[in-house]
């Protein structure tokens, strides 16, 4: 026994408690390092009542860089943001790393909100500058939650759980943000929660439902489709918009469980309408980001019998842009099996007239901002106009949405504008509302109760 022990190099008490403490990968201290200082400093502050404040840094996007490059290129961009944290953060500050590409700051001179932001912004200046990998650079946000002690918490684990609440905050919000934890930012977290429990319960007992509003022809304003739109209502909350509980569900992970009950819907109730008629349905930006999505959206289709060719899927630019490898992939396989693609909202977020072309859609739908517009201000008609004409040029098929009187229908039809949608043609209906429609309209439908 002996023997084999003294083969092992003398590591002191000293040195291991060192290692303890600290991160491998960046010299930096570990998350123990974190707590014992938030503790010694709770400790000293107990005569003199001196607020300090602990924060969080998160790396945005950082995930698909690791993927992407490899995890040597992160585990370069974790060294590189662990230097450039060391070197700016204030005399008598402490930076830690708490895991994986998240970050930890003690800042004991820091007493309030303004300061906890001040600082904030200079890091995020800081850690968004070019990171060098060789070969190539990359740029990189970064998202901060900061608590202030001892409002946001006088023991360390309630500390860190607000920050991390203040962290959570700022990642919904987008790439970037900065939040100083507040009993108010607490209670809007609390109420996200809430929501996200009842939505959960809605899509396990099938409460949410679909509505459908016609897309026509602008020429003879003949209906040729309809757009699945998404509603939930609960009996506490009351209505809640998609605009709302779309994006809850792609943050909290479960999109594709209430994008697959709403699709379902829409295709059932889509079965009973003329064949010649085409559904459009919305998919989420984090759905273009999962490589199953093309597979589950085809073995919905397929076990509900309905064509393919029929379906229209609705996708937004920003979606495209977040996972462009992934969503091309997404898109071709979808394409292959007759599946139509259209670009929603265009006009809106970052346009980039390129992708236009690398997508291969099959249709752009103007955004209502310029539509409503349209009568009143010469620039919305022209940007318009000049849409229409590219679409022309590139074979592709143009909508304007959100068309709410006769005289917009016809400055879009007078543009070239092939089909409209909007509260003049008709708002979203029920799928019982909307058979009911197309029986009294459409000669091949049944009439109703046949
Ligand atoms: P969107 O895809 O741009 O849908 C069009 C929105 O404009 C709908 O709002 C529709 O009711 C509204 N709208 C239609 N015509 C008019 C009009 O003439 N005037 C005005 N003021 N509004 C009009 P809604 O149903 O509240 O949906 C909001 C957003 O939520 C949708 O925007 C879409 O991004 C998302 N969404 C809705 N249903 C789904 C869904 O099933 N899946 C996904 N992923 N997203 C959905
Ligand atoms: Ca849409
Ligand atoms: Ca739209």
């Amino acid at each position: 026994m002996k023997s084999a022990e003294a083969n092992y190099p003398q590591i002191s008490q000293h040195e291991l408690q060192a290692m303890a403490y600290s991160d491998p990968l960046t010299g930096l201290g570990n998350r123990y390092r974190l707590r014992d200082k938030v503790r010694q400093l709770a400790a000293e502050r107990a005569s003199d009542p001196a607020p300090f404040t602990i924060g969080i840094a998160n790396i945005d996007g950082f995930k698909p860089i690791n993927d992407l490059f490899g995890a040597a290129a992160g585990d370069e961009i974790l060294c590189q943001v662990a230097h450039r944290l060391k070197a700016c953060i204030p005399d008598g500050a402490t930076v830690t790393r708490h895991e994986g590409d998240e970050f930890a700051f003690i800042l004991p001179l820091v007493f309030e909100r303004t300061g906890a932001e001040r600082i904030g912004h200079m890091i995020k200046d800081v850690l968004s500058a070019p990171y060098d990998l060789g070969d190539r650079n990359v740029r990189l946000s970064s998202s901060f939650g900061f608590a202030v002690y001892p409002f946001a918490g006088q023991e360390f684990e309630d500390l860190l759980k607000s920050a991390e609440t203040a962290l959570y905050r700022s990642k919904r919000r987008g790439r970037g943000q900065i939040t100083v934890y507040s009993s108010e930012i607490a209670q809007e977290m609390k109420r996200a929660t809430q929501l996200e429990q009842a939505l959960r319960n809605a899509i396990i007992t099938d409460a949410v439902e679909v509505h459908f509003q016609p897309i026509v022809r602008l020429t003879d304003e003949m209906v040729i489709g309809f757009e699945a739109l998404a509603r939930w209502h609960d009996p506490d909350l009351g209505f809640v918009s998609p605009a709302v509980f779309v994006p809850l569900a792609e943050e909290r992970g479960f999109i594709d469980a209430l994008s697959e009950t709403l699709l379902r819907k829409a295709v059932e109730a889509a079965l009973s309408w003329p064949r010649d008629l085409f559904l459009s349905f919305n998919l989420s930006s984090a759905q273009l980001m999962d490589p199953g999505t093309a597979d589950n959206i085809l073995s919905i289709l397929g076990r509900a019998g309905f064509d393919p060719s029929r379906l229209e899927l609705e996708i937004t630019e920003t979606a495209v842009m977040t996972s462009a490898e992934t969503a091309t992939k997404i898109i071709s396989d979808l394409k292959q099996a007759g599946v139509r693609i259209s670009l929603d909202d265009f006009g809106t977020g970052q346009s980039s007239l390129g992708r236009l072309r690398d997508f291969t859609f099959d249709k752009v739908k103007i955004d209502r901002a310029f539509v409503s517009r349209i009568s009143t201000d010469r620039p919305s008609e022209h940007i318009v106009k000049a849409i229409v004409t590219m679409c022309d040029g590139l074979d592709l098929e143009v909508v304007a949405e959100g068309i709410e009187n006769r005289n917009e229908s016809e400055k879009l039809r007078g543009l070239g504008c092939e089909m409209g949608q909007g509260f003049f043609f008709g708002r979203p209906a029920d799928a019982n509302a909307t058979l009911r429609y197309l029986r009294d309209n459409f000669r091949d439908l049944a009439p109703v109760g046949a």
